[in-house]
């Protein structure tokens, strides 16, 4: 008769009975979330000057030239036919491309395009995914006070704790009021063309 392995099956209920007892692990988002870590980043958005509300981008082309995942375009219009002045037409983000890198962040010379915290950005389309200027724009405008907070290292956005607000981000607790970020209304983009 074969003999049972009683030793290996009392090593594996052990393991068992150690996790039954164990609270759980998982939560429920989005009702619950963990804390945010120091070098989390969410989807670029952009950013506007406070005062007249225009967006800091000059179009000049850098954050979709660097954009390793493809999904970014801007679209500009040269002014008064000086090739070097470029009007800002449209700005597209196809957020289910993108890796959340932050080169486009880190090539913009103007810190129009910033990493952001914003991570709640499913959709029941890829349409959904696709972002323009003024969605972009909105979602800058809400995270402005948070880019202030942690403008010290613009990279990964870490706290800045010299200032008031950077050390409440630095200890930022659990706010679980705050819920899911709310999206702006989408809006009629225009889609790439196909490439064939
Ligand atoms: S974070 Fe990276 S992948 Fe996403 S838009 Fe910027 S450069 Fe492209
Ligand atoms: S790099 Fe900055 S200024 Fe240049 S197109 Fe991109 S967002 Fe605009």
């Amino acid at each position: 008769m074969a003999k049972v392995p009683v030793a290996p099956m009392i090593d594996g209920l052990k393991v068992t009975f150690d996790n039954l007892f164990r609270p759980p692990t998982t939560i429920q988002f989005p009702e619950e979330r963990r804390p945010e870590q120091a070098r989390e980043r969410g989807m670029p958005v952009l950013r506007s000057f406070p005062d007249t509300g225009e967006c800091r981008c000059v179009a000049c082309g850098l954050c979709e030239v660097v954009c390793p995942g493809h999904c970014l375009e801007v679209h500009a219009q040269p002014e008064g036919g000086d090739r070097r002045v470029r009007i800002l037409e449209a700005y597209i983000l196809d957020a289910s491309h993108c890796l959340f890198c932050g080169y486009c962040a880190a090539a913009c010379p103007v810190e129009a395009v910033v990493m952001s915290d914003i991570q709640d950005m499913a959709g029941f389309s890829r349409r959904n995914m696709i972002f323009d200027l003024q969605q972009l724009m909105e979602l800058g405008r809400r995270f402005e006070p948070t880019y202030q907070a942690t403008k010290g290292a613009v990279e990964f956005r870490l706290p800045d704790p010299d200032t008031e607000s950077g050390r409440l981000l630095e200890n930022k607790p659990l706010d679980l009021s705050e819920g899911p970020v709310e999206r702006p209304t989408p809006v009629a983009v225009p889609v790439r063309s196909k490439s064939v």
